[in-house]
């Protein structure tokens, strides 16, 4: 399984630029710190968390911990394990019955695929599974959603078009209660260019939840797309000022994504990443491991 990360992740620019960087059996010095700085910036780790580490690194070539470039490696490994380790926090979806997901981003960012690959592993863990199509505002989610769920067996409820999505939301949860499913996933929509909107949209959603389990929803995952490096920080952010995000998913890792806005997330937010994608397949969405992740990167 360690193989597979690696063969998903080294294609990213992260992988590329630490294994050119390193399989020249480089002199250390600081012209070598200044070239890692340089490639964990444009990895999307982002500058702060890149200019921390590598000053903490330099500080200790000059008192001569390191005795070569593959002591000063595996010094960069723990450093990296240490800022995503906080954040390796699964999801356990067992605590409560049925444990309400919802998920939250913008649009194309990979959050209908998501939620089927979600689905089937909860399934696939014998778990009964419900789905909300609460995206309305875009007929081709909730058809999406609908032919997944009669492919895999999966019950989706939905409403017809132009429906309120806290109230299909509503009666989902409702459905889930009383057919005893024990997870259910809710989709929203996703335009951020109408805030407000969605902040109504989002807070009615959370509401009405609480009106059948005070504590619903038990988590809300935000999905990021990984490619779009640290615009996915700013809508974190943005996202965190509109609803209680508490935990994400970091899709499309695999294909032309640095690499690096895992440890921008991680450094900025700590919130838990709960799952990666790691290509398109429904296996390829894993469970966040912080080691697994920076030996996929690392040479
Ligand atoms: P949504 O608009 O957020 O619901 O996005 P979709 O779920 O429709 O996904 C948009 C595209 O991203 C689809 O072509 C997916 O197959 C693709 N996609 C989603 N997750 C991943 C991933 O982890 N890796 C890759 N390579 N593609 C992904």
């Amino acid at each position: 399984a360690r193989r597979s990360w690696r063969e998903r992740l080294s294609g990213s620019s992260f992988a590329r630029g630490l294994s050119s960087l390193f399989s020249r059996n480089p002199k250390l010095d600081d012209a070598l710190l200044d070239e890692l700085e340089t490639t964990l910036i444009t990895a999307d780790v982002g500058i702060e968390a890149s200019t921390s580490l590598v000053e903490d690194l330099r500080k200790r070539m000059h008192k001569r911990e390191f005795a070569d470039a593959a002591a000063l490696l595996a010094a960069l490994r723990k450093e990296l394990v240490m800022l995503l380790a906080p954040v390796q926090r699964p999801l356990d979806v067992s605590g409560r019955k049925p444990y309400v997901v919802l998920t939250v981003g913008i649009n194309g960012v990979g959050k209908t695929t998501t939620i089927g690959k979600l689905a089937r592993r909860y399934r696939d863990e014998n778990r009964a599974v419900m789905l909300a199509a609460g995206d309305t505002f875009r007929a081709a989610a909730v058809e999406q959603l609908k032919t997944w769920g009669a492919r895999n067996s999966v019950p989706v409820i939905a409403q017809g078009q132009d429906a309120d999505s806290a109230s299909v939301i509503f009666d989902a949860l409702q459905a889930a209660r009383s057919r005893g499913a024990d997870v259910l996933i809710a989709d929203t929509a996703g335009r951020l260019h109408t805030q407000g909107g969605l902040m109504d949209e989002l807070g009615k959603i959370a509401r009405v939840l609480k009106k059948i389990d005070a504590e619903a929803p038990h988590e809300v995952l935000m999905v990021i797309d990984g490619t779009t490096g640290q615009n996915a920080v700013s809508q974190v952010r943005q996202f965190r000022q509109i609803v209680g995000v508490t935990g994400l998913v970091v899709t499309k890792l695999d294909g032309t994504a640095k690499g690096g806005v895992v440890f921008a997330l991680a450094r900025e937010f700590g919130l838990p990443i709960r799952y990666v994608g790691l290509g398109e397949s429904a296996t390829d969405l894993r469970v966040f491991e912080a080691e697994a992740y920076v030996d996929g990167l690392l040479p």
